[in-house]
């Protein structure tokens, strides 16, 4: 009975091996298996066919040394960085983009997943999935450049009828009479909020296409809010809404972009203002860190309810809250509000909850940022 029985069970093994490997050859996208020492023990066609390697180039090497990689911007990426060792490190799956350098020297950008392969409770190796998505970022950069196109042609016709309109309502065509006040006023309004939008998306085209110009000097936070509380000063009179500066006893300097500083506040200072109520109040902080300077803008609004918290960031966005007391909002402004922060390399994170208000930080470092992108702004 014995070598009956062994015979069966070996059988089983080759047809359950079989299976997995019948498996990991389907994987439609890239993968690759290592060791748990990064050496690596498979690699499935599709994975063959976009790094162009053949499994007997491949097997038994260790990944970081056949593989090569880099930033999807095409600067270099320390082996520590590196996902597969990340998750080596961590235990846990890692995320990212990255480009992969191939035998002939090009790269290709990949997105990538990196997993332990745990067998009886300990990690045994890694599996590393991943997608070519060269099309993906072309189609991307296409859309950021129309965008851009578009907002500027845009723009053009757009303040001929600001200045015509203006000069209009100023009565430099003559006296209006008084039924054709309002309706001229609805269409400078409708004018402004065009314009808004078109500096909305322009901000995205070249947020998403990593084309902001930096110019850097030395300010004072708490002048750079001055400048802003100025600006919207009428729309919080307008709304009912206290707007209060409680300034550092000293200037907090940083070395920084302003009119991007400027940007990020007037939208985190304008929501403050649209999403609290009449007779509220919106408190701006600034704090002089060691590093930062962190500037909080508090207020006593509608808040924001907590399972809506990790998508407040996110492209179009709005909170049902936010929705039901305010119609006016694209969902865009903290989507762009995060990209300008990450311009400037600073932080940007809220507290808040429904019905109790929101405070919104952001955090600049006090050195200067990187130059190096240069594109107009
Ligand atoms: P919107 O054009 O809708 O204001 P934002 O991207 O600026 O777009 O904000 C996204 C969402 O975040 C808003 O719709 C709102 O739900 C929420 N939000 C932002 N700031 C505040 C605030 N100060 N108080 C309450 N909710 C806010």
């Amino acid at each position: 009975m014995l070598p009956h029985d062994a015979g069966h069970s070996s059988q089983k093994v080759a047809e359950v091996q079989a299976e997995s490997e019948a498996i990991f050859r389907s994987i439609g996208d890239g993968a690759i298996a290592t060791d748990e020492f990064g050496h690596i023990t498979r690699i499935n066609p599709m994975a063959q066919r976009i790094l162009g390697l053949k499994p007997k180039e491949a097997l038994g090497q260790w990944f970081p040394r056949i593989l090569p990689i880099m930033r999807e911007d095409k600067t270099p990426l320390a082996l520590i960085e590196r996902p597969i060792v990340q998750m080596f490190l961590t235990g846990k799956s890692v995320t990212a983009k990255v480009r992969y350098i191939l035998k002939d020297g090009s790269s290709v950008p990949v997105s990538i997943t990196v997993s332990p392969i745990i067998l009886n409770g300990r990690p045994v190796g890694a599996i590393e999935v991943f997608r070519d998505i060269t099309e993906e970022q072309e189609i991307d950069r296409m859309k950021s450049e129309f965008i851009s196109l578009a907002s500027h042609q845009l723009r053009t016709p757009l303040s001929t009828i600001k200045t015509y309109t203006h000069m209009l309502a100023d009565g430099y065509f003559g006296p209006l009479a008084a039924p054709q006040t309002a309706p001229l006023q609805t269409v400078i309004t409708a004018a402004n909020t065009m314009n808004e939008l078109i500096s909305v998306l322009l901000n995205i085209a070249r947020i998403e296409s990593g084309s902001i110009a930096i110019s850097t000097s030395e300010y004072d936070a708490a002048q750079l809010v001055t400048d802003v509380i100025k600006q919207l000063q009428i729309t919080a009179d307008a709304r009912g809404v206290r707007l209060r500066f409680i300034r550092p006893a000293a200037p907090a300097n940083l070395c920084t972009d302003s009119l991007i500083a400027k940007e990020i506040l007037a939208n985190l200072i304008s929501n403050a203002i649209k999403y609290t109520p009449t007779l509220g109040t919106v408190t701006i902080r600034v704090r002089d860190l060691q590093h930062s300077v962190r500037i909080a803008v508090h207020d006593t609004g509608i808040g924001i309810p907590r399972q809506v918290h990790d998508k407040i960031f996110a492209k179009f966005f709005r909170a049902p809250n936010a929705v039901r007391e305010e119609t006016v909002g694209t969902g865009l402004g903290l989507y762009v509000v995060q990209g300008l922060v990450t311009t400037l390399h600073g932080k940007i994170w809220f507290r808040s909850a429904e019905d109790a208000g929101s405070t919104f930080y952001v955090s600049l470092p006090k050195s200067s940022v990187s130059p190096g992108r240069t594109a107009d702004l």
